[in-house]
């Protein structure tokens, strides 16, 4: 594993950081700029401020890093992408509106999508015209996904599909969702899935948003009634939809341990501790917080370097595998703790309530703890992670048959 990157890279990484000093701000043709006026003058789609920077920084060439020409990605290195996300982290841009689509479906398809399919939705996401939701979790399938009820039966040129998804992430907003669906009930439960494509205007289907316990409304429950979803939209082969799933979450999990965000949070951090006024020195200065810091950065440079790790199996041509887990199941525990200690060296006002004027920080810590809990459930549980680790990293033998 070489930790160094090239004179190439390096090269590439001041370019994009010219870039971003050009196009963020508040000046003339600046993304602040061109987000405001997209929202005036009576534009019909209330997403438009929101596709500005996706799509600017798409035509600037620095998103599908890795997804092939054809298809409007720019066949650059992951090196490169990893470059592109360090620098994007630490410029504070706006949020990519598109990230289901980017992280999840989009390399699921160049890796499993037909050739009509990766020219019909590929260019589409990068440019964020099209935003994508994922219905994988029922009510009664989440960890053991597999059990999946939602029914899809063969009609013609069709599926008509009938069931329904909970925790659908950002559906209210979404114009396709990537579903798996139980096309055949009588053969094993992993042999009888097949993994569709629909478009979330099909007429049958009905969204209602949930709330989660930190007063948010991220996700919803979806309901499927005699859908029809043409057969050109089935991903991979018809009831091997499991081996796709596959996929989609190890791409998923992959791109859930937020080595940046956290490195922000981390900052975040240290920037309220010395400000908060404790008996007459800085929260900052007392050997408990600094020693939390201190074991935060430690676990920060760990999963930076895991990353890396990662990225060096990916260079060498390997698709992210069960490896993802350990980023994922690592990076939700420290958020986790991260966010303890934010509420910690708050102290007693971590409980006032986010309108107070007595708040600390907007409230933030208080909701980055709940946020935590979510992430160590959303893209598989914590305990489902180290199931995973412990059978297909570490080579142990399965807990239970099923
Ligand atoms: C913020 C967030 C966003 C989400 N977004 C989406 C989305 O966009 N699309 C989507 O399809 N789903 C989404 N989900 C759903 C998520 O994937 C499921 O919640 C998750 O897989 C767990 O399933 P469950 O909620 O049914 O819990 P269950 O599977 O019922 O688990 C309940 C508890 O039992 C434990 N458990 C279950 N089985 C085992 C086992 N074999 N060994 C040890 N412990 C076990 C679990 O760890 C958990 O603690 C989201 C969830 C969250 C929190």
């Amino acid at each position: 594993m070489d930790l160094e990157f090239s004179a190439e890279d390096e090269a590439y990484r001041a370019k994009l950081k010219v870039w971003l000093a050009e196009n963020l701000g508040g000046g003339k043709g600046s993304v602040n700029e061109l987000m405001k006026s997209a929202t005036e003058g009576g534009n019909k789609d209330p997403l438009a401020g929101a596709r500005v920077w996706p799509r600017k920084l798409w035509e600037a060439g620095y998103v599908g890093l890795a997804w092939p020409k054809a298809y409007g990605g720019q066949d650059a290195s992951f090196t490169e992408q990893v470059i592109c996300a360090e620098e994007l982290a630490k410029a504070r841009t706006p949020p990519m509106i598109n990230t289901i689509g980017l992280s999840i479906i989009g390399p699921t398809l160049v890796q499993h999508g037909t050739e009509e399919q990766k020219k019909r939705f590929l260019p589409r996401i990068l440019r964020a015209d099209d935003l994508w939701c994922q219905g994988f979790s029922e009510p009664e399938a989440g960890s053991d996904l597999a059990s999946l009820r939602c029914r899809a039966e063969l009609d013609g040129d069709s599926f008509v599909v009938t069931g329904q998804k909970v925790w659908t992430s950002l559906a209210p907003i979404s114009d396709w969702m990537f579903l798996l669906t139980r096309s055949d009930p009588d053969a094993p439960k992993r042999e009888g899935i097949s993994y569709l494509l629909c478009d979330m205007k099909t007429p049958g289907i009905t969204v209602r948003p949930l709330r989660n316990a930190a007063g948010g409304m991220h996700f919803s429950e979806v309901f499927l009634d005699q859908v029809r979803i043409p057969r050109e939209n089935l991903v991979g082969e018809l009831h091997g939809g499991w081996k796709i799933a596959r996929s989609s979450l190890d791409h998923e999990r992959s791109g859930l341990s937020g080595v940046l965000a956290l490195e922000e949070t981390l900052g975040r951090l240290w920037r309220m501790a010395s400000q908060i006024d404790r008996g007459g020195e800085k929260a900052v200065e007392g050997p408990t917080t600094r020693r939390l810091l201190a074991q935060h950065w430690i676990e920060i440079e760990g999963l930076r370097h895991l990353g890396y790790r990662t990225l060096s199996d990916q260079i060498a041509g390997a698709a992210p595998g069960a490896g993802s887990s350990v980023g994922k199941l690592f990076a939700s525990d420290l958020r986790s703790r991260m966010a303890r200690t934010g509420l910690r060296i708050e102290g007693p006002l971590a409980q006032v309530a986010k309108r107070s004027p007595h708040v600390i920080d907007r409230g933030r810590w208080h909701a980055a703890y709940f946020d935590a809990l979510g992430h160590a459930i959303g893209g598989g549980t914590s305990e489902i992670m180290r199931g995973v680790i412990a059978e297909k990293v570490l080579g142990l033998p399965r807990a239970t048959e099923d």
